[in-house]
């Protein structure tokens, strides 16, 4: 079945309308914004390469926010925006994105954006302290190696089955460097739903958000996300934009670009208002000094052939 048969009508419509309002909001540079600078070994491979079984599906691609200022500034197409949202309905501008940065993160060979790689090297160490070993498994990813991999996943179940545990190349949320596959050091439930009731899952879906981190594919929200329950699959968001979540119950990271959209979308329309409400008082302020001179250019005329006395006298 084709895979956007799979999605329910109004995360469709959803996914839609957000493409819309942003395609119209977002200014040319931020949505063109082509990110592919200083590369640092783009083609090297991340630490571990995940061999999914029907059984474990999901992997991949299994498949009302207070209206801030600094919300809108941070929200972009742009894949270097920790608020930049990457589904099959929205592929990587451009599609071969790579991060200008990327690094180890502490004790794996994965990588992520720094700011990412930061926030998941604290998560980690929180978890410890609290003593859950978290690993990561799989953290950024490159275009050309999402390309091998989904051509790997067709040759082994064939492009549909292929296209439920992978995302197809260029829009992998991977590809980002703010996306991690995190799991437990002894391997037990690695990439599979039970990951959630683990301790160590449990503990990460609580804390998470202060990190800056949400778990992206939800459970039960596949229609809106196109994705079956990932419990390992973090993505950065950043603290505010997580715990805005959290607070507000927000479920999946569609819903809440869409809020941040139609929160920009009434912004702009209220200042737009604002401007022309502006320009109108503007215009009869005009209109008034207007006919004041016009008045007083009439009474001078009128009254020209009077003396000076009785014509200061006509003009009170
Ligand atoms: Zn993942």
């Amino acid at each position: 079945m084709p895979t956007s048969l799979r999605l329910h009508r109004r995360s469709a419509a959803v996914a839609t309308s957000v493409a819309l309002a942003v395609s119209f909001l977002l200014p040319t540079s931020a949505a063109l914004a082509s990110p592919i600078g200083d590369l640092e070994d783009t083609q090297a491979s991340p630490s571990s390469d995940p061999t999914p079984s029907p059984g474990d599906a999901g992997h991949e691609r299994k498949s009302k926010v207070a209206s801030q200022e600094k919300d809108f500034a941070a929200y972009s197409l742009d894949p270097a925006s920790p608020l930049v949202l990457v589904n099959e309905h929205h592929p990587l501008r451009p599609r071969d994105y790579t991060p200008k940065k990327l690094v180890a993160v502490n004790g794996s060979g994965a990588r992520m954006v720094p700011q990412a790689a930061t926030a998941l090297e604290k998560l980690i160490a929180a978890a410890r302290r609290d003593g859950h070993g978290l690993i990561v498994e799989s953290a950024y990813r490159s275009y050309d190696h999402q390309v091998g991999l989904f051509r790997r996943y067709t040759n082994m179940y064939g492009e549909d089955y292929a296209s439920k545990i992978s995302a197809r190349p260029g829009t992998s949320e991977h590809q980002l460097g703010l996306s991690a596959d995190i799991g437990v050091a002894s391997g037990q439930c690695s990439l599979r739903a039970c990951l959630a009731e683990l301790p160590a899952g449990k503990w990460t879906a609580a804390h998470a958000a202060e990190f800056g981190f949400i778990i992206r594919y939800p459970k039960d929200q596949q229609e809106t996300t196109g994705y079956n329950f990932e419990p390992w699959h973090l993505r950065y968001v950043g603290t505010t934009a997580a715990r805005k979540m959290r607070a507000q119950d927000v479920a999946t990271f569609e819903e809440y670009s869409d809020q941040l959209v139609q929160a920009r979308e009434a912004h702009r329309e209220g200042t737009a208002r604002k401007q022309a409400e502006a320009k109108r008082q503007a215009a009869v302020q005009d209109a008034l000094r207007e006919a004041a001179a016009e008045r007083e250019a009439r009474l001078a005329e009128e009254t020209r052939w009077m003396p000076e006395w009785a014509r200061s006298a006509a003009a009170r």
